[in-house]
């Protein structure tokens, strides 16, 4: 219940009366002539964008008003391993924090985010020194940065030439493209309970008690967060029926958890820049002391749903409140908004060192007039809260929320890489090919040490045909594999070698597509798939600094059915020698894996990994071995070669493949199974057996016929 953000009363004090004596009068000239602030026309804040693809050869022409003398300018360098970067710039507009930050997406796993403090130091120009740095440190040595602005009458055309210098490197520049105003954008469904109000509107005059110099104006909740820097989408709401809270009609925190799954529209396991906000009656565990609640800390995603119980305190106008009826519309929107500011993650004003770790330590102000702070904790009571409030964040709370990392503000966001994998590929937005990642058996679903080897296929989805090399899929030189276990942080496969072959280009057909098999349960570091459990798998491919990145994929592997002979075995299993021995098809050099390998074929003959294990076991033996002998002297050192012993080779070959075809190719995968298969063909052939040799040719054929395997591929089957 840590991360829940509760507004309650506070049980102890009694509410402190409104006091009449802050009662300022307005009228609309009045207002009308503070709304004429220079200070509300953005010329130069918001979001700018630069692309690898941005990149223009000819230099940026100058505005006419730009100091003349400047050099012309162009990118310092095609963007090195950059492949696209943000730049928002926050020095005019509503609430200037006078600050610019960046972020440099150099490819899948390398980010760096950095906050610059900026004053103006000429016409169109601000410099200032980075504060903050976050993300990959190391390629980033900068300490300042100077960004000048072209303006253009057409926003579309405006630029940002952004020059990154200090800590002993040469300057960087980049020039960037305006791209929006706002800062980020946020999508707020608003839903309720039959017969509750969804109050997102007030007057900032209704209620006397305000500070002189507010504007008076219409204030919706969509205007606040446009202030605080977003650009605003909202998705329809409806209505949520009262049966959702059973039948006491009161809202549970899990069955708020359980309406929002059903009835928000964006509902989704996974960081997005949405959020649902649910007005309710009375929560259940608090009752009327509720007022509203980010209750959403259920599952792997936080911070995605708000509830406002309009039937709670907050309904309470003080007793002597000269306009009840005004008080409670302001304290609902006050409230709509301080829960809406927790999805963004931002904390309570008295309690800034709550907030997340690696970001700028925070001052906690109790006395700030926020809506993060409690109006009634204030000296003076809400009444003195009120007084000073203009219906706004704190500066910290809004540098929070326009340039803090991402991962930090984003609703259901986590840890970099836990909910949304390859965020940081640059995918393109007119994709040509299609990469799958997949598993040859209708659930993903493995026996407790069963290998995982998946299955990726690569499509043309462009109407021409297209280049590409023909080991593309073969060699992990461009793959990036990351499994993570649930609740477990994701890792990167590292292959056990890096093969290098000569890069022959293929040309692949409209609709056309490549297939190759990936081991995917070892590689250099390890084991990365052993015990049971759930494990998302997802696959990037490097197309020439474009990613094409498959969907996840979800496996599962399997508790041990005889726990404790297969846990026996598994911990011998789970080693380096037996991974290196899967991956190679083989070693004559391993034998402790292949003691372990032949002992797993003895003990649990029926088991997919004795499948497995057969394979290389079959395959050592199947031809000439060379194997590098080390003697005691230098001259002792040498190849050997091992004879190979057919019989041996077949036997183990023939378990593997032929005892129960379906389920090897199943577990083998269609690409190895077919690959395996000829190679015991070619044994045969040489030990005389042409018979057999054929009749295993057409069974596998009849096998990965039945498993709807392709014609084309079926055909190749000599
Ligand atoms: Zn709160």
């Amino acid at each position: 219940m840590q991360e829940q953000d509760v507004l309650q009363t506070d049980k102890t004090d009694s509410p402190v009366h409104e006091e009449a004596s802050n009662i300022v009068a307005h009228t609309s000239a009045e207002a009308s002539a503070a709304m004429n602030t220079a200070s509300l026309i953005s010329a130069v804040s918001g979001l700018y964008l630069w692309k690898k693809s941005f990149i223009v050869s000819s230099p940026i022409p100058q505005a006419s008003d730009a100091n003349s003398g400047q050099p012309t300018v162009s990118d310092s360098d095609s963007g090195g391993t950059a492949v696209s970067e943000e730049l928002r710039i926050d020095v005019d507009g509503r609430y200037p924090q006078m600050v610019a930050s960046g972020v440099i997406h150099g490819g899948i796993f390398s980010r760096l985010h950095w906050i610059a403090n900026m004053v103006e130091s000429g016409a169109n120009t601000w410099t200032g020194d980075i504060f903050y740095k976050e993300g990959s440190k190391t390629s980033f040595p900068y300490r300042s940065v100077r960004i000048q602005v072209i303006p253009n009458a057409f926003a579309s055309q405006r630029k940002a030439l952004v020059t990154l210098s200090g800590g002993g490197s040469t300057h960087r520049t980049r020039t960037f493209k305006f791209a929006s105003p706002n800062f980020h954008t946020v999508d707020f469904e608003f839903d309720h309970v039959e017969g509750e109000d969804v109050l997102l509107d007030i007057k900032t005059t209704d209620h006397p008690n305000r500070p002189s110099t507010l504007e008076a104006e219409d204030l919706s909740v969509m205007t606040i967060f446009e202030r605080a820097g977003f650009a605003i989408t909202t998705t329809p709401g409806g209505r949520v029926p009262l049966k959702g809270a059973g039948a006491n009609k009161l809202w549970s925190y899990q069955e708020m958890h359980d309406a929002m799954q059903k009835y928000w529209s964006h509902f989704a396991s996974k960081a997005q820049w949405a959020m649902w906000v649910f007005f309710a009656g009375l929560n259940e565990e608090e009752g009327k002391d509720l007022g509203g609640i980010m209750f959403d800390d259920i599952g792997a995603q936080h911070r995605q749903g708000t509830a406002i119980f309009n039937k709670s305190f907050i309904a309470d106008a003080p007793k002597r409140d000269k306009k009840p009826e005004e008080w409670i519309r302001r304290m609902n929107f006050w409230t709509t908004c301080h829960e809406m500011g927790h999805c963004f993650n931002l904390a309570h004003s008295w309690e800034k060192g709550a907030g997340p770790q690696d970001w700028i330590p925070l001052r906690s102000n109790a006395e700030e007039r926020s809506f993060m702070n409690y109006p009634y904790n204030v000296k003076g009571g809400q009444s003195a809260f009120f007084s000073d409030f203009e219906f706004r964040f704190g500066d910290g709370e809004l540098l929070f929320m326009r340039h803090a990392p991402e991962r930090f503000v984003q609703m259901g966001n986590a840890e970099w890489f836990d909910n949304h994998g390859f965020r940081e590929a640059n995918i393109s937005p007119e994709p040509r090919f299609e990469l799958i990642v997949r598993v040859n058996r209708p659930q993903p679903t493995f026996e407790f040490m069963e290998p995982v080897v998946l299955e990726l296929k690569l499509t043309n989805t462009s109407s021409e045909p297209q280049m590409v090399h023909d080991k593309l899929l073969s060699t992990m030189e461009r793959i990036t594999l990351v499994i993570k276990k649930k609740d477990k942080p994701a890792r990167q496969y590292a292959p056990h070698a890096q093969f290098c072959w000569q890069p022959k280009n293929k040309v692949l057909n409209a609709g056309e597509s490549i297939y190759e098999s990936l081991f995917a349960s070892a590689g250099r570091n390890g084991w990365e798939i052993s015990e049971p459990g759930y494990y998302l798998v997802q696959v990037a491919l490097d197309m020439d600094g474009e990613d094409i990145v498959s969907e996840p994929l979800v496996i599962r592997i399997a508790p041990p059915r005889d726990n404790y002979r297969e846990e026996f075995l598994a911990q011998d299993v789970f080693s380096d020698e037996v991974a290196r021995i899967l991956t190679f098809d083989g070693s004559r050099f391993l034998e402790k894996g292949n003691d372990v390998l032949r002992e797993v074929a003895v003990q649990l003959p029926n088991s997919r990994l004795a499948i497995h294990a057969n394979v290389p076991l079959g395959k050592a033996y199947a031809k000439d071995f060379k194997v590098l002998e080390l003697g005691d002297d230098a001259n002792e050192a040498g190849i050997t070669v091992a004879k190979p012993d057919s019989e041996e080779s077949a036997r183990c070959l023939g378990a593997a493949l032929t005892d129960n075809m379906n389920a090897a190719a199943e577990t083998l995968g269609h690409v190895d199974f077919k690959n395996y298969v000829e190679d015991f063909q070619d044994t045969l052939r040489e030990q005389g057996d042409k018979l057999t040799a054929q009749a295993v040719r057409v069974e596998a054929h009849d096998t990965l016929e039945r498993r709807g395997v392709k014609a084309s591929v079926l055909e190749e089957m000599k």
